[in-house]
C-alpha cells in the first residue's frame, strides 16, 4: 500500500507530545509491514535536518495560495528509518514555520491552514494514485474539505481518506474568513450539516469538517472511542460523532519499541540486561539509574518510599491540581517525586511556580518545567511509579512507556489509561487505577501504593513484570489500521 500521513509532529524531529511519537511509530511499523510510507510535515526551523539519513530539495517552486495571493514553497525530501518525508517550507512573508516552536504562535490558525492548503496543492501537483491519506488532528483537518471541494483529481485518486483524532479538545474553531483565505468559501460551510460549530453558530469547526468529510475516523483507544460519544468528552461534538458513529474506530496506540527500549536506550548509563527477564536483575539496573539521576538532580531522599514521577504537558487535561496533591502526599509519606512538565496554559504558571518555590530546597522533590527528552528517558528508567491523573486521556503514552521500563503506572480510570492499566486488585494487574479527581482519592491511592511498595515487594515485582511483559509494539495497532485502510469488514473493531 502507498500510505501518506500528514501531521504537525514527527518524533524525534518535531515533537511536542504524544502525537510526534505516534506518527513516527505508526509510520515505521507500516514500513516494516512492507508498505510505502510518506509523511508530509511543515519544515519547522527547529528540525535538525542533519539527523535525517538524506535530505535534499525535491521541488523548488510549489505554488500555493492564501488570501488572493500566490506564494511559492520549497519541498524537501528526506528519508528516515525507511520513511520518506516531504518537508514544506513556505516562502511567505509571515515566516509561518520559522518561529522556534511547533505550537503557540499567535497565528497558529493561519499557519496550519496554510500548511493544509500547500499540502493539498502538493498532492495535486504530484498526481499520486491509489494512495491512502491519513491525517492527524486539527492542524491537518482542513485538508479533507479542501480535497473534497477544490481538488477533484486528488479526491478521485485517494483510495481512502482517514482522519485520526488524537484529542477532541483541540478542534480549530475559527471565523469563516480563515477558511476563505485558503480558497474555500467559509460562509458556504457555515451550516449544521457542514462545518458550523455546534456551540457558536458563527464559527467554523475544523474537526467537525474532518469528521464529516473523511471516509473513516480512528481514535486512539477503544475506551476513548466510547467516551467521545458522550457530552462529557466530546467537547460539543456529540451529535456529529453520533451521526458518523459507523465510521468511528478505537485503536490503542503502540510505542516505537526501538526508541523506547531499556536494553539499548542511548540516554541510559545502565541498560536492562539483554538476556535476562529476571526481575531482580532489572531492579538492580533501575537502582543504578536512580542513583545517577539523584546525583544529577541533586536529590538526597532519606525516606524508604518509592520514587514517583510525572512526565507530562501541564494542562487542565492532565489534572494539574492532582499532580500538586500527589507531590505533597508523596513527600509527606517519605517518598520522592520528580515532575518533568511543560506548562502549556498561562493560568497554570502561577500554582506551579508557587509549588516550585515551596519545594526548591527539599531533598525529596524536583520540578523541571522544560521539554527534556533525555531526562524523560532517564526518569522512566529510574522511577518506581508514574502518576497520571488525567481528566481525560485519549490514549496516553507515558503509562505504556513506563511499563516497558519497569515503572508502575498510577492512573485515572479514563480513555487509554483504562485500557492499559489493570488495577492491583485485578488479575494480571499492571498498576493502580483510581476514579475520582479529588485530593482524598489521590491520597487513598497513594496509601495503597506505599503499602504495597513497602510491605509487599512480591506483589510489587509482579506488577512490574506484568507491565514489562506486555506487548507495547505498534504491530497489533498497525494491523488494525491496515484493515480500515482496506475498508474491509471491520465490524469487530467498530464501536
Ligand atoms: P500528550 O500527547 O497528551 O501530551 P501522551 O502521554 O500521549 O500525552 O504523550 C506524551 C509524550 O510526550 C511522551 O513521549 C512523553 O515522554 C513526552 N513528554 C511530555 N512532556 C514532556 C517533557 N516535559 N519533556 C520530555 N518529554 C515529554
Amino acid at each position: 500500500m502507498k500510505i501518506i500521513h500528514v501531521a504537525s509532529e514527527f518524533s524525534p524531529f518535531a515533537k511536542a507530545g504524544g502525537l510526534g511519537d505516534v506518527t513516527f511509530g505508526l509510520a515505521r511499523q507500516q514500513v516494516q509491514d512492507g508498505h510505502e510510507v510518506f509523511v508530509i510535515l511543515p519544515k519547522y526551523d527547529i528540525i535538525d535536518t542533519s539527523k535525517f539519513e538524506s535530505c535534499e530539495i525535491y521541488l523548488q517552486n510549489l505554488w500555493s495560495y492564501e488570501d488572493g495571493v500566490e506564494f511559492h514553497n520549497t519541498v524537501y525530501k528526506a528519508t528516515y528509518e525507511g520513511i520518506t518525508l516531504f518537508l514544506i517550507e513556505p516562502h511567505h512573508n509571515s515566516y509561518y514555520f520559522n518561529k522556534g516552536l511547533i505550537y503557540g504562535a499567535i497565528n497558529d490558525t493561519e499557519r496550519f491552514l496554510y500548511f493544509c492548503r500547500v499540502t493539498t496543492d502538493f498532492l495535486n501537483h504530484q498526481k499520486f494514485s491509489g494512495f491512502i491519506l491519513n491525517l492527524h488532528d486539527w492542524p491537518t483537518a482542513a485538508i479533507i474539505p479542501l480535497i473534497r471541494f477544490l481538488a477533484p483529481k486528488v479526491n478521485e485518486s485517494a483510495s481512502s481518506i482517514i482522519f485520526t483524532v488524537h484529542n477532541m479538545e483541540h478542534q480549530g474553531r475559527i471565523h469563516p474568513k480563515f477558511l476563505s483565505r485558503i480558497g474555500l468559501n467559509g460562509a458556504d460551510f457555515l451550516t449544521k450539516n457542514k462545518m458550523q460549530d455546534p456551540q457558536s453558530e458563527k464559527l467554523i469547526n475544523l474537526l467537525k469538517g474532518a469528521i464529516t468529510y473523511s471516509d473513516q475516523i480512528i481514535t486512539v483507544s477503544p475506551t476513548y472511542a466510547k467516551e467521545i460519544q458522550t457530552p462529557e468528552y466530546s467537547f460539543g461534538l456529540t451529535s456529529t460523532i453520533e451521526k458518523f458513529r459507523t465510521k468511528l474506530h478505537g485503536i490503542l496506540n503502540g510505542i516505537e519499541t526501538n526508541t523506547w527500549n531499556p536494553k539499548t536506550d542511548p540516554y541510559l548509563a545502565h541498560h536492562f540486561p539483554a538476556n535476562s527477564t529476571y526481575i531482580d536483575d532489572i531492579i538492580a539496573q533501575k537502582k543504578k539509574n536512580k542513583k545517577d539521576l539523584f546525583n544529577k538532580l541533586g536529590l538526597k531522599p532519606k525516606g524508604k518510599g518509592p520514587l514517583i514521577i510525572c512526565v507530562s504537558r501541564i494542562a487542565s487535561q492532565k489534572g494539574p491540581e492532582m499532580i500538586l496533591q500527589a507531590i505533597k502526599t508523596t513527600e509527606k509519606q517519605g517518598g520522592s517525586f520528580i515532575l518533568l512538565g511543560s506548562i502549556c496554559e498561562p493560568g497554570l504558571q502561577s500554582p506551579f511556580m508557587k509549588a516550585y518555590e515551596t519545594y526548591k530546597d527539599n531533598p525529596n522533590v524536583h520540578m523541571c518545567f522544560e521539554f527534556d527528552e533525555e531526562l524523560a528517558h532517564q526518569l522512566f528508567a529510574s522511577a518506581d511509579a508514574i502518576f497520571i491523573p488525567s481528566k481525560f486521556e485519549p490514549c496516553g503514552l507515558t503509562q505504556i512507556i513506563s511499563m516497558r521500563y519497569g515503572t508502575v503506572p498510577i492512573g485515572r480510570n479514563t480513555g487509554g489509561l483504562k485500557d492499559t492499566i489493570f488495577d492491583f486488585s485485578k488479575q494480571n494487574a499492571t498498576g493502580f487505577i483510581f476514579d475520582k479527581l479529588s485530593a482524598s482519592c489521590v491520597d487513598d491511592t497513594l496509601d495503597r501504593v506505599f503499602e504495597i511498595y513497602k510491605h509487599d515487594q512480591t506483589h510489587w515485582k509482579k506488577l512490574m513484570q506484568n507491565g514489562i511483559n506486555r506487548d507495547a509494539s505498534w504491530a497489533p495497532a498497525a494491523a488494525l489500521y491496515e484493515k480500515i485502510y482496506q475498508n474491509c469488514n471491520v465490524e469487530e473493531i467498530k464501536r
